[in-house]
């Protein structure tokens, strides 16, 4: 097909149809976002709620076919797309990394590790998994969470009261603490064949709960590196992904792989991968849900990419007169505290 329907209209659909361009491609966009960066590069852009039904189904007639840039889409709204036209990833996808108790259950039953969890409903079930767990622990929105948002530290002296009161939620996980020695992600590609293409391991510093840094490539031992790439590629194969799988994992001191969470779309620490790999990850996506040939993986120069965050985009006039350095800035409107504003890629 010739005109690829992204649903959500962020910074990740925006780089997606600018290589989807690159490579030919139209790009109709579909979201609620009134502040949208996709509106200011794709052909089209439907700005409508998830459950517009007349809405979505004039978008199906419009794009060959579809994917997506947030894994919170409705379930419900990638079952009506997909009866209609090809949508990758598909709702059994999206079901598991909706919900982090999915997400870790389903790494559990391939045994692949998480951080140690308990499912909690209330504040007595709280208490229990705190009797469990112990602290330091991290009490989590199973549902919707991003940037570190819906998530709670615990320590020996919390109010676990105001710490589930502080949630809004009714489901809810707690999470042992990982004292680990990096955190680091991999990027897999799958088309509807089988076929796949792991980017390199990165490690993703964090500061504040939102990613700081990605250091590409990562600073671990070759069987760390072999064992995140397994569990990637192993994740994306058993939860038969068409699109992009990213896989969050924690390298604990002794060399343990951890599943932290998965995100089936294009991920913040690939964007690295713009400047300084054969392939960036949004061309992957296009050529994944497309059915063409994957593209190469291979790290160009070792590289870091720097988040720009809220007023940090201010800088973009010394970035731009830096030597090396790759920025992209995402065109919204409002630079809000905590938001990702672009980010800058540069060898290292
Ligand atoms: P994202 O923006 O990546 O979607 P999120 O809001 O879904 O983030 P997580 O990835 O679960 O949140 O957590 C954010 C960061 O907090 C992790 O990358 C890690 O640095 C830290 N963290 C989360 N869970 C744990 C844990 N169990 N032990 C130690 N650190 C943790
Ligand atoms: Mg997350
Ligand atoms: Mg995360």
């Amino acid at each position: 097909g010739s005109t690829i329907g992204m649903l959500g209209n962020g910074q990740l659909g925006r780089m997606t149809a600018l290589a989807a361009a690159n490579l030919g491609y139209r790009t109709h966009a579909y979201g609620p976002d009134g502040d949208s960066p996709c509106a200011q590069v794709v052909s089209i852009e439907t700005l409508a709620a998830f459950d517009d039904w007349a809405a979505l189904e004039a978008f199906a007639k419009a794009v060959d076919v579809v994917t997506l840039e947030w894994e919170n889409i409705p379930t419900a709204t990638i079952d009506f797309l997909a009866a209609r036209v090809p949508t990758f990833p598909g709702a059994h996808v999206l079901a598991v990394a909706q919900d982090r108790l999915e997400e870790k259950t389903f790494a559990n039953n391939l045994g692949i590790g998480t951080a140690p969890f308990r499912a909690v409903t209330g504040v007595d079930s709280l208490r229990a998994a705190v009797a469990d767990l112990g602290t330091p622990s991290i009490l989590k929105s199973a549902r919707m969470g991003y940037d570190g948002k819906g998530q709670v530290r615990l320590g020996p002296d919390s109010d676990l009261v105001a710490a589930w009161e502080a949630l809004r939620t009714d489901s809810a996980v707690l999470e042992g603490f990982v004292t680990f020695a990096c955190e680091v992600s991999v990027i897999v590609a799958r088309r509807a064949d089988g076929v796949m293409a792991a980017f390199p391991v990165v490690e993703n510093r964090h500061a504040k709960g939102i990613l700081d840094e990605t250091l590409v490539p990562a600073a671990v031992t070759p069987a760390v590196a072999a064992e995140a790439a397994r569990i990637a590629r192993t994740l994306t194969e058993a939860l038969g992904v068409v699109g992009l799988l990213a896989v969050e994992m924690f390298v604990t001191p002794d060399g343990q792989v951890l599943v932290n969470e998965v995100a089936p779309r294009p991920h913040n620490s690939g964007h690295w991968t713009m400047d300084f790999c054969a392939t960036s990850q949004f061309e992957q996506l296009v050529r994944a849900v497309c059915g063409l040939p994957l593209g190469a993986t291979d790290i160009m120069a070792p590289c870091m990419m720097k988040n720009l965050i809220g007023d940090d985009a201010d800088q973009w006039h010394d970035l731009l007169a830096e030597p090396g350095a790759r920025l992209h800035l995402y065109g919204k409107a409002e630079a809000r505290p905590g938001r990702k504003m672009g980010h800058v890629n540069r060898p290292r």
